[in-house]
Order: C-alpha cells, then structure tokens, then sequence
C-alpha cells in the first residue's frame, strides 16, 4: 500500500454535533461538513448530509436540496468515491448516546481493523463499531475514502461542548495521526492480529400505537448502559403506562445508540450489536 500524504477531518458533518465542529475550526486542512446547518445549529437544513453518499444519488442531477448539492460538493472536493483524492478520511461525530469514544468502520480493510486494533490496545475504552456487512453500499460521508473512520463521541447534547469528550477526541485524531506517520516511515507496530467488532445486528424502534406515535421510553435500566451486555429477558422500554417491555432475542447483544437524539426520526430507539473477534494479516 502506498503512503498516507493526504488526510481529510471532517467535523460539523452533523451541525448541532459541536465537539467535531469545533475541532475543524482549531485543526488545519479541515472542512466543515455543513456549514449552513452549523449556523443554526441544527443537524442538517433539508435532508441529513451523512445519508447523502450513495454513488448513485451523487451522480443524480435532479438531487438538489441543500444537503444533496453540499454532498456533491464535498464529493468533488475529496472523491470520487472509492478513488479518493485523499488516502485517510475521519469524519467526527458526537451522540447523545453514552459511547465513550467510538471508532466506526465502514469497511474490514486490514489497514483500517490493524490501526483500530492499535488504538484500542493503546486506549480500551475507545470502541470499535460497524454498522453494515462489509459488502455493502452506505451513504455515509466516510465511504468516500476506503481508509478512515468515522469517530463517534457521547454522551453529549446536541449544540453543546463537553471539554473532556472535546479532548479525549483530539487525543484520539493524534493518535491515529501518530500511527499514520510512523506507517509512511515504516516502523508501525505489528504485533495485533486481532480486534473486537462491536457489528450491527438489529435495529430496534421505540414501541408506537397505529398512528406511530411514540408509546413508551428507553427503561431507566438501560439508559446510558452502551456497550454492555442486555440479555434476554432485561427490561429495554417502559411504557407511558408504566409496563415493562423486556428483550425478546434468545443470545446476548451489546445495544449502542441508545436513546440517540437525532434517531426518533429515523425510528431507531437502539442497535442491537454482537462482540465479534475478528482476524487479520
Ligand atoms: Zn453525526
């Protein structure tokens, strides 16, 4: 594989998600994902810009609010999509969700699990998450470049700064910047072959009446309670009426996103994850 000489840091992708936003604004040869909905501190203006990365919806000219014309933009400026004109992308993010810090793969690219698994090694608290099966076309900013992540940070409101989370998220752009220097004069360190993947197993939306109407909330025993393990049986959801709603599945998950602000829309209450050890050379 060649060097890594050019590197994107998006933040701001999401305009209400501050700590990615204004660690563009200290960092150099950085782009912030939307400014427009930054300005109003609102996650996006028309339609959300980390859905907007489908090959085929940037190719689409009658794709035009604003986020779609941003997206192409963006697409301009660092794809095409697959042959980025940059070798490592991070896209930052923040959650509403208690993730700690997230590292979110959009691929199994062994560079990508190899760096995930030193940083990890380096900080066990930084987890490591995939939402969809490797094959698989995602719109998210982060699938322009096959290196890189998107890094998630939480808990935190939305338009709000947390210095901790502010810079635990810097620490960790070092870090993988770190590893990216050191990988160009050829001295990473070699010795993991492993890495625990937090994958995406379900989506679980809140329960709603006939007309889908939210019916009840993440139970209080779950709140928070990101990346541990629930089990069958434990109460997910407690009603307006006070009734329990227990998780059906028969084998253990690890839920994330969690009562995730910017996903009533998008009817997710929750990810169902599974821990998986996976492998590489
Ligand atoms: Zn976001």
């Amino acid at each position: 594989m060649n060097q890594i000489k050019r590197v994107a840091i998006v933040g701001g992708t999401h305009g209400n998600e501050f700590t990615g936003a204004y660690l563009v604004k200290k960092l150099a040869l950085t782009l912030l994902g939307n400014p427009k909905a930054f300005e109003q501190c609102k996650r996006y203006i028309d339609k959300d810009l980390n859905r907007c990365f489908l090959w085929q919806d940037l190719q689409n000219p009658t794709l035009s609010t604003y986020e779609e014309i941003q997206a192409k933009l963006i697409h301009q400026m660092l794809g095409p999509k697959g042959q980025s004109q940059v070798d490592f992308l991070i896209d930052m993010h923040s959650t509403t969700a208690n993730m700690g810090l997230t590292l979110i793969l959009s691929n199994l690219h062994p560079f990508n699990l190899r760096l995930a698994a030193y940083v990890n090694l380096l900080n066990p608290l930084v987890k490591i998450f995939s939402w969809a099966p490797p094959d698989q076309e995602t719109a998210f900013l982060r699938t322009i470049c096959e290196l890189g992540y998107s890094i998630e940070v939480g808990a935190v409101p939305q338009g709000v700064l947390d210095a901790r989370l502010f810079q635990q998220t810097e620490e960790l752009i070092y870090t993988i910047l770190d590893y990216l220097e050191a990988y160009n004069e050829g001295k990473t360190p070699e010795e993991n072959s492993a890495v625990t993947v937090y994958q995406c197993v379900e989506i679980l939306d809140y329960p709603r009446n006939e007309s889908g109407e939210i019916q009840g909330m993440i139970h209080p025993q779950l709140q928070f309670r990101d990346y541990e393990p629930l089990h069958p049986g434990d109460p997910i959801f407690i009603t307006f009426a006070g009734e329990e709603i227990t998780y059906k599945g028969d084998k253990t998950v690890y839920p994330v996103f969690i009562n995730e602000a910017a996903y009533y829309e998008k009817a997710i209450a929750m990810c169902l994850t599974e821990k998986q050890e996976l492998i590489f050379s």
